[in-house]
């Protein structure tokens, strides 16, 4: 799937716990993501509770404004990011039938790439902030 041409809009389903990020899912103990179906907006309140345990990049997921260029995960034309996962998980994993209930989809970066195979891998990913 290519771009969609709205590129400024569209967000990395993987970014830091910011003021204005959206809460995109909750790291289940297995790994897997549980994704919220409603697109909930992060506020400082949730941020300075959220910094109190384990860093919430790593027990939640976070969508923010893809950077695109700002980001050393941008290629030029599209995120590595979802490119490499998919080539790993999927060479290892079945595509499922379903995919996630995910608030963010019709902004989604990696699903405006790759569509629903990124969907398929996207519960697997939790946020490394050292690659991002
Ligand atoms: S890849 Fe799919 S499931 Fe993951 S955030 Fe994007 S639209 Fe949602």
């Amino acid at each position: 799937m290519s771009d969609n041409g709205n590129e400024d809009h569209l967000m990395c389903p993987s970014a830091k716990c910011d003021d204005g990020a959206i809460l995109l899912g909750v790291v289940q103990k297995n790994g897997h993501i549980a994704f919220l179906s409603e697109k909930l907006t992060v506020n400082n309140e949730f941020i300075q509770i959220a910094h109190k345990g384990r860093m919430p990049e790593k027990r939640f997921r976070f969508a923010n404004t893809c950077v695109m260029s700002g980001c050393k995960q941008w290629t030029g034309k599209r995120c590595s990011v979802i490119d490499e996962v998919i080539k790993v998980i999927l060479d290892t994993v079945e595509e499922p039938n379903e995919i996630p209930d995910c608030s963010i989809r019709s902004q989604c970066r990696w699903y405006s790439q790759c569509g629903a195979k990124a969907c398929a891998v996207c519960p697997e990913v939790v946020t490394d902030l050292n690659v991002a």
